[in-house]
């Protein structure tokens, strides 16, 4: 049986024990004192959110990327269940567009790889350009 603090720390994509990234106060103006926020980072490289690094023309490698998640955690230890309303609406904070702004990274270094490998006007940065919108 785990503790709701030892749960909260479960990927809530695969239910590993995720790795603590960093620990800041909350800013929450709802927040009691003393809560804090801790990002946690999931390491399990079979996670359906786990992409892995990827390697783009000759030298370029995209690095992976895993999910992340944050949660709360009361001065006392205790996780504020979600919404609980004790802490404000939303107890579990989301790290905001993550995932999109990690992916628009991701193009543009493929874009820039092709571009550098066969040239900004060649077929392969043409096609990456054309996919991301520009
Ligand atoms: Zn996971």
């Amino acid at each position: 049986m785990l503790t709701e603090y030892e749960e909260a720390h479960l990927c809530p994509k695969c239910d590993e024990p995720g790795a603590l990234v960093n620990k800041r106060r909350s800013r929450s103006p709802n927040a009691m004192p003393g809560t804090m926020v801790e990002l946690l980072e999931c390491k399990n490289d079979r996670c359906p959110d786990y992409t892995p690094p990827t390697r783009v023309g000759v030298g370029t490698i995209i690095p992976g990327d895993r999910f992340r998640w944050s949660i709360q955690v009361n001065a006392d230890g205790t996780i504020p269940p979600k919404g609980s309303g004790a802490t404000g609406p939303k107890a579990f904070e989301s790290v905001p567009g993550s995932s999109r702004v990690a992916q628009q990274a991701r193009d543009r270094l493929a874009y820039l790889a092709a571009a550098d490998e066969h040239g900004g006007e060649s077929r392969e940065a043409t096609e990456i350009a054309r996919d991301i919108g520009w």
